[in-house]
């Protein structure tokens, strides 16, 4: 539930407030906006929930208690009207600027990992991308460098000053990757993988959620929820498609979900135009339908020489390919009141 706090609210009653709460044992989530002050309270059983409604509403100083009927409570909107901006080594995530993620599908070495980071940032790109644990369909098929790879990653980001996103499949392997990573990606093969979205849910780094390819949005939120209920607020979504009946896409780019999202959650929602389309020529359209319907970032794949990539070649964009869209992608976002 939330309690809405009276303009009247002053600091001490907000800290009576919060201890009283904390003290019965529930988690407490203060959000301080502009003209409201919302305290949101988490934990509270089905059957205690009247009583303690009742109990609230007799302060002073709150204006109202709400239930949040929906299944996913932190992430709601009700919970934290203002929309949350993740901070990254100083790229704000979910702010004015529409942050542009970039870079190969796998590390494949140090060489091509150091061509493609700086290349992207000549170009403008906020974070660095790139894989190594790679979910693979086959079992035959690249599984990425390992803890090489995040070196290899780690190496990228001294020289260029780019935070760095990269995926964990592994419970067992979120302590290494956190060790790395600025962003903890949980690719769309695990978002319901409730073990290990508890787990990146403990540690202190942002996390970056694809939407699973067969998920609703609400199944989506939830596993959002799965990571903030331990904790970790720092959630980006990321619509990266789903699956239909279209075969001549890798996947169906589900744009309806960036607005719809927004209106749900404050947290920021970001775009793949790589895997929804599968196809480099469908890359720039759709990552321009995208900030034009509001979402606060793209990830787009760019190797060096998409010909010879280990992964997801015919997706991959050459740097000069992504260094033209980036100049395109500055027009739709000024159109859309924001900017790359
Ligand atoms: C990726 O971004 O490297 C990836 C594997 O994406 P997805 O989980 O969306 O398929
Ligand atoms: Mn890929």
């Amino acid at each position: 539930m939330i309690i809405i706090l009276a303009q009247s609210a002053t600091d001490s009653d907000i800290d009576e407030l919060v201890t009283n709460l904390k003290d019965r044992g529930y988690g407490v989530h203060l959000s301080k906006g502009i003209e409201k002050t919302i305290v949101g309270v988490i934990g509270a059983h089905d059957s205690m929930k009247p009583m303690l409604a009742e109990q609230l509403s007799s302060l002073d100083y709150v204006e109202r208690v709400v239930p949040i009927l929906k299944p996913y409570k932190v992430v709601s909107k009700e919970f934290h009207p203002d929309k949350t901006i993740i901070k990254v080594r100083g790229v704000d995530i979910g702010g004015q600027k529409v942050i542009v993620i970039a870079g190969p599908c796998s590390v494949e070495g140090e060489e091509q990992i150091m061509e493609v980071a700086q290349a992207v940032k000549d170009a403008g790109a906020s974070i660095l991308r790139g894989g190594a644990f790679k979910p693979s369909t086959s079992p035959y098929g690249f599984q990425g460098l390992g803890e090489d790879g995040l070196k290899m990653m780690d190496a990228a980001r001294e020289a260029t000053g780019l935070p760095i996103v990269t995926e964990v499949m592994d419970t067992r392997d979120v302590e290494l990757v956190a060790k790395y990573a600025d962003i903890l990606q949980i690719g769309t093969r695990n978002m319901a993988n409730f073990a290990l979205l508890r787990e990146v849910g403990g540690v202190k780094k942002p996390v970056m959620l694809k939407r699973g390819m067969s998920s609703t949005i609400e199944e989506w939120l939830q596993a959002a929820e799965y990571i903030a209920n331990q904790g970790n607020y720092e959630i980006i979504l990321c619509e990266r498609g789903v699956r239909t009946f279209e075969t001549m896409t890798r996947n169906t780019f589900d744009v309806s979900a960036i607005p719809l999202v927004q209106g749900l959650s404050h947290l920021p929602i970001i775009a793949d135009p790589s895997h929804s389309t599968g196809m480099h020529a469908l890359v720039a359209p759709i990552s321009k339908a995208a900030i034009a319907a509001g979402a606060d970032g793209l990830m787009i794949e760019v190797h060096p020489h998409p010909e010879r990539a280990l992964k997801d070649g015919p997706q991959s964009l050459t740097p000069t390919n992504f260094s033209i869209l980036m100049t395109e992608l500055g027009t739709i976002a000024r159109a859309v009141g924001r900017y790359t």
